[in-house]
């Protein structure tokens, strides 16, 4: 087990005050890992900051060929990899294969392939009189010492994925993942030391929301991803020190389904992005709206393949389709959420409770006749549960799609995709699929990040790596006039003329 490989790590790194690691489909205590003080994580910073200059210094390719050797370490070590996932958060061996793995690794190519393009000094073009004929240039340069503060939820894909632009812009990396799945991340040391990774390149700062506050403390820049509760924590902390944050926070994610959508690709997807990953995922589909004509017929097709899903601790690949609930307290914002909507009039069609027995699971459940008086349908429950919403038309249920303070992701399912383009462009969402679901996240091109609560700044694209750099803009002047026109001491001649240059340049008279 993950557990007793992870043991002598923990208990070497240790101390006493150390966080038990459950697996949550079991209720047994897997391992024990350091809850780091704020004095050890500064310590760790320093050494990272030490170490970051010779990091930055062996280039794009140096950097490249040893994240290339973690991306070939991962996949040579899957079957503990995915083990690992599997015990500290109770998922199917798929989900951590297909959402974490495979996501990771296609992460590792693509920033080895991007990070040099992207980070390249970016030529800038003279658009002023006054910059005729100069150099100019914006380099990107790496912050130093980037902090990564993960969820459990994904505890490789939006942990050390995180990290990997970050190491490849030139920054070291100290990654403070979730108390709850700390073991991944440990995996993750293991395996940078293994490619070859100089020390105190990559180092994890094991934890809880303490050692995450004293990460924020303690480093130059900060990515953050979990719940918009804390997010806003980590903001402000990062505001007395004015760190840099991107933060990756929560979602109520809406699925529009339109009347002439084709049904069945759009009830399998409802059904395998509502409960995915057991339904803790930020991207997850939250509620769905159903134009009336189609509303029976989409909710019959829903009942029925989630009345055929397998739920139970997670064993070989193939056993199961749902995991368990990953994170104590979420079963309990779970269950609040269906009872608040049972209370208000919703009818729980499928499931609805907490599963009897070892380990701790809480059913597929769908819910219809709810409305936006009910928590199900407003707050992120971040479980397995479907709300369906009858709407008259597509206007409302974008209106509806909207009421929100959410703005993650969001899908819409039609067949005539002109009609589908325009509406998706009205949704207030990071990100909009048509007639497709989550699938924007593999296109590492496209950037991922939230609207209103949901976040600032994304991950993925060109933006996603320049985040963990400073912009440095260069003007070189390679051969100049001794004093340059706009220099002491003003003259009344020189001033008529630029004066002049203006309105010719400008002409207020003539609108463009
Ligand atoms: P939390 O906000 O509870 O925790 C996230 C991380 O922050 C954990 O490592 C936590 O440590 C740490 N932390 C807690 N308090 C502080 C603090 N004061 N300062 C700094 N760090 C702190 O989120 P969850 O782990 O519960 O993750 C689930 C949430 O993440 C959901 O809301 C989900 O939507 C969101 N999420 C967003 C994603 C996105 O890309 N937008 C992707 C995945 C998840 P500890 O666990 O030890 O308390």
């Amino acid at each position: 087990m993950a557990t007793v490989e992870q043991q002598p790590q923990a208990a070497q790194n240790g101390g006493g005050n150390a966080i038990a690691v459950e697996n949550p489909a079991t209720g047994e205590t897997i391992a024990h890992v350091p809850n780091r003080s704020a004095d050890e994580v500064a310590e760790l910073a320093a050494r990272a900051r030490r170490a970051q200059r010779g990091w930055e210094a062996i280039s794009f390719d140096g950097r490249a060929a040893i994240m290339d050797g973690m991306r070939r370490w991962l996949v040579r070590n899957r079957d503990r990899v995915i083990r690992t996932i599997v015990d500290e958060t109770g998922k199917p061996p798929e989900d951590a294969l297909v959402a974490e793995l495979f996501i990771t690794t296609d992460e590792i190519k693509f920033w080895n392939k991007k990070a040099k393009k992207y980070l390249a000094d970016e030529k800038v073009r003279p658009n002023s009189l006054f910059t005729l004929g100069k150099k100019m240039y914006v380099r990107y340069r790496p912050y130093g010492v980037v902090g990564v503060i993960g969820p459990w939820n994904y505890p490789l894909s939006n942990s050390f994925g995180d990290c990997v632009p970050a190491l490849m812009a030139g920054n070291t990396v100290v990654l403070k993942p979730s108390e709850v799945t700390p073991l991944t991340a440990l995996l993750c040391e293991e395996g940078m030391r293994e490619a070859g990774a100089p020390d105190d390149v990559f180092l994890v700062a094991t934890g809880d929301g303490a050692t995450g506050a004293a990460v924020v403390d303690a480093v130059d820049m900060v990515h953050f991803t979990g719940s918009t509760r804390t997010g806003r924590k980590v903001m402000q902390k990062a505001a007395e020190t004015l760190t840099p944050v991107t933060l990756e926070l929560g979602g109520k994610d809406p699925m529009i389904v339109l009347s002439d959508a084709d049904l069945e690709r759009a009830a399998n997807a409802a059904v395998w992005h509502g409960f995915m990953n057991g339904g803790q995922t930020c991207i997850s589909v939250e509620r769905v709206y159903v134009e009336e004509p189609v509303y029976d017929e989409f909710v019959s097709k829903i009942v029925q393949k989630t009345k055929a899903l397998r739920q139970g601790p997670p064993g070989a690949p193939g056993s199961v389709d749902i995991g368990a609930v990953t994170f104590a307290p979420q079963s309990d914002i779970i269950e609040r959420h269906v009872n608040d909507a049972v209370e208000k009039g919703a009818r729980v069609v499928v499931g609805g409770k907490r599963r009897e027995g070892q380990g701790r699971f809480f059913e597929p459940t769908v819910l219809v006749d709810v409305d936006h008086s009910m928590q199900c349908m407003t707050e992120e429950t971040f479980g397995p549960t479907l709300p369906i919403m009858k709407v008259r038309d597509a206007e409302e249920a974008l209106k509806l799609a909207n009421d929100t303070r959410y703005g993650l992701s969001s899908s819409l399912w039609t067949k005539d995709l002109g009609r589908g383009e325009e509406l998706a462009n009205r949704i207030e969402a990071g990100a909009t699929c048509v007639n497709d679901i989550n699938t924007n996240y593999a296109a590492t091109d496209l950037p991922m990040g939230g609207w209103k609560e949901s976040g600032m700044g994304v991950r993925h694209s060109a933006a996603g790596i320049r985040k963990y750099c400073h912009g440095h803009s260069v003007l070189v002047t390679r051969v100049g006039p001794k004093r340059e026109i706009n220099y002491f001491p003003y003259k009344r001649g020189v001033s008529k003329a630029l004066d002049r240059v203006l309105v010719m340049l400008h002409r207020p008279g003539r609108p463009k």
